[in-house]
């Protein structure tokens, strides 16, 4: 239960003589506000949370959290609590660290540049045939969505997973120390956030704080076919992979539906496309059959996956074509990955990949959208660009190929031309893959050329 006691420890002046008190949630947002719920007023760049006590308690908030120093307002009801303090986004993570010990989960902490919510997602269908399982909602992986989605967490929670996403150095630290996972994964290393970090070496380097908060007797599980990652040597730390691996993923294999492997000497389905997705089954594998999960039951959860809309998504277009749709967000690894997937589906014979605008690469921007061109390769048949930067790809992709390598290889400056196009060149032996970073809204090409049939 949620209860006042989790700020015990904090220095707390109230306004009403303290008793114990029960919530029926924490929320920092007034319009999703529970009655009963504890408010958070937090201090953003453009808001202060303070300003909108009234909306809260109008929505049935029944205490709020308080930072010193904001004024507080005259005509509050008797019956409405204040905990005044000194921080409140740190009494947040504190009370949400303090829950984590309280209700005693198995906690999972998931990092890395690509493949965090698919591996949280795969986890949970694993874990929750063998217990009450919560996961984080949605992407609400960050110092204020992690310590609510610790907080949601239902008393009866066996296991609970934790997506942990950063931008700058100390982020995943601190997410760690909050969350103490009993087990951990960094699913990769990309090249997101190479703005602030400046390598893919200072990635690593962020992503592997996650050890921090692990507890002594847990176990991080890494991907062995990152170099970058060679140096970390501790015997609290298994790489799960290709080549080089602790628990090695063998004779892997692609199928109508997915793929199938090997892996700790039993074999594996899975539903799913793109080859990165059966690394981040196995990292789900070794999680479960750490926590004792049969491998049967492992089998049969991995039958069961439900994944987050807009990750290698399946769709069967109007014509009747496989619609691949990644356009959720994009990084080169990640676009890649993406391509190489859509070359490993068997017997479609029109390959389409439709890729647009990777952002926040920095200064290497240039060079990393044409990397992508090199895996662009027979069997694809049809290259299809959208946006500025896509259109780096798209030239690098020409100045590599020769006239006979593709069907066709375009490039498009808005999205109706676009759809126009390829509602004239599906047919139903036509695989087609979105992909573009989430500022590029993609997916209103699938619904676009899909209303013109
Ligand atoms: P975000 O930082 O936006 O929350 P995320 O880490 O949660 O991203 P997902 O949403 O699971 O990642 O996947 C994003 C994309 O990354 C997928 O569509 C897929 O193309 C790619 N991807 C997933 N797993 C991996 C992996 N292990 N290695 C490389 N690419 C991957
Ligand atoms: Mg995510």
């Amino acid at each position: 239960m949620l209860t006042s006691s989790l700020l015990e420890g904090l220095t707390i002046s109230t306004r009403l003589n303290e008793t114990e008190q029960s919530f029926t949630a924490v929320s920092t947002d007034t319009r999703t506000i529970v009655a009963g719920a504890l408010f958070v007023p937090l201090k953003g760049e453009r808001f202060n949370g303070h300003d909108y006590v009234d909306a809260a308690i109008k929505s049935g908030a029944q205490a709020a959290l308080w930072e010193e120093g904001q004024p507080v307002p005259a005509d509050l009801p008797d019956d409405f609590q204040l905990y005044v303090v000194k921080d409140t986004l740190f009494t947040l993570q504190e009370m949400a660290s303090a829950y984590r010990v309280k209700i005693n989960p198995k906690v999972i902490g998931i990092t890395g540049s690509n493949g965090k919510t698919t591996t949280k997602d795969i986890l949970a269908s694993l874990l929750s045939l063998e217990g009450e399982t919560y996961k984080t909602q949605g992407n609400y992986n960050n110092h204020i969505g992690l310590p609510l989605t610790i907080l949601a967490m239902p008393s009866t929670c066996k296991y609970l997973i934790l997506e942990m996403g950063m931008s700058g150095y100390g982020e995943i630290e601190r997410l760690s120390e909050i969350a103490k996972p009993d087990l951990a994964i960094v699913t990769n290393i990309g090249e997101s956030h190479m703005e602030q970090l400046g390598s893919r070496a200072g990635i690593a380097k962020a992503k592997m704080e996650i050890k921090e908060g692990l507890s002594p007797a847990g176990f991080l599980f890494i991907d062995s076919d990152e170099p970058l990652l060679d140096g970390w040597k501790q015997s609290s730390i298994i790489r799960v992979g290709f080549n080089h691996a602790d628990i090695l993923v063998e004779n892997v294999a692609a199928t109508v539906d997915g793929y199938r492997f090997d892996m700790e000497g039993h074999h594996f389905e899975l539903s799913l496309l793109g080859k990165h997705n059966v690394k981040n089954a196995a990292y789900c594998i070794a999680v479960a059959h750490k926590f004792g999960l049969s491998t049967s039951k492992i089998q049969t959860g991995l039958r069961q996956i439900s994944l987050t809309s807009m990750r290698l998504e399946k769709l069967t277009g109007s014509k009747g074509e496989l619609i691949v749709n990644d356009a959720y967000n994009a990084s080169p690894t990640s676009m890649i990955a993406a391509i190489d997937a859509l070359k490993a589906i068997p017997s479609y014979e029109k390959r389409v990949v439709v890729l647009g605008d990777m952002f926040e690469l920095g200064t290497e921007e240039e060079a990393l959208h044409k990397s992508v061109a090199q895996v662009i390769t027979p069997p694809i048949t049809h290259v299809l660009t959208l946006g500025d930067r896509a259109k780096w790809i798209y030239e690098e992709a020409s100045h590599i190929s020769s006239s006979s390598t593709f069907d066709e290889i375009a490039h498009f400056t808005t999205k109706q031309e676009l759809a126009d196009h390829l509602s004239k060149l599906v047919d139903q032996k036509t695989v087609i893959l979105f992909k573009a970073s989430r500022g590029m809204k993609l997916e209103e090409v699938i619904t676009a050329y899909q209303d013109k049939q």
